[in-house]
């Protein structure tokens, strides 16, 4: 990978739900993980379709849209998985701070050796998907540790940081799942410094009609939660005193 250019799949402008604001989202082609449910799929690998873009020119389109990013707004780099191309992405973050830009990074936070990053961006959106080893060998052949500490490292920094849940029904649910969530949430609260965040993603089939038009096979099949799941993790999470939004 050369450190000068990314490759995208996607770019555009989205309010608030890619960091705050009105921010300039890039959607970092390549994933390492392999969520049945992605909305993306298209994004999974770095293919002919990617599109390279130099740091200089993402550079220079984030500054001509400055005016735009109202709200604290700035550039997003979201996937696939931002962290997969970390070099270019820290080249890119570290010449928008000195245009005094805000920046964001939407990741899985399983890669080991990413504080750099998890440091250098000014606000975090990191999944947390499953606190069961088991289950998250089903989407990625990593150790939920690592995702752990890159969560703690991030928190222990005092920086902003949201952790979302995608919450679908089949994987991460249960009883036990509810504990493990919430025991992890708490350890994470303990020691992060600054603004901890937390956000259910209740799971939806936006990306189903992507699968069959590329002729791939959608395999979720219960997936979708209850409004009683949804209340059981949310109702969890803040009688622990922790902070539940919505963006
Ligand atoms: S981590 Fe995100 S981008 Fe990667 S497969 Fe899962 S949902 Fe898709």
């Amino acid at each position: 990978m050369h450190d000068d250019s990314l490759f995208i799949f996607q770019k555009g402008f989205n309010y608030s739900q890619d960091g705050p604001g009105n921010r300039l989202v890039y959607h970092l082609s390549g994933c390492n993980m392999h969520c049945p449910w992605c909305a993306n799929p298209e994004g999974l690998s770095q293919c002919d379709s990617s599109t390279k873009i130099t740091v200089d020119e993402l550079v220079a389109e984030a500054v001509s849209s400055k005016l735009i990013f109202i709200d604290a707004g700035g550039v997003t780099f979201t996937g696939g998985e931002a962290s997969l191309q970390k070099e270019a992405v820290l080249k890119a973050i570290n010449r928008l701070k000195a245009e005094g830009i805000s920046t964001c990074i939407e990741t899985n936070a399983s890669l080991p050796n990413c504080e750099d990053l998890l440091d250098a961006a000014d606000y975090v959106i990191a999944d947390y998907k499953t606190p069961s080893n088991n289950r998250l060998k089903e989407i990625y052949h990593g150790e939920i540790s690592t995702i752990e500490e890159n969560l703690l490292f991030r928190a222990k920094t005092g920086k902003p940081l949201l952790v979302r849940i995608p919450l679908v029904h089949y994987f991460n649910c249960s009883e036990d799942d509810t504990k493990g969530f919430l025991e992890f949430f708490t350890r994470l609260r303990k020691e992060a410094l600054g603004e901890l965040n937390f956000e259910i993603l209740p799971y939806h089939e936006f990306g189903k009609e992507k699968y069959i038009k590329a002729g791939m096979e959608y395999t979720v099949t219960d997936g979708f939660v209850t409004d009683n799941d949804i209340k059981k993790l949310a109702s969890a999470i803040t009688n622990a005193d922790l902070t539940l939004i919505n963006t």
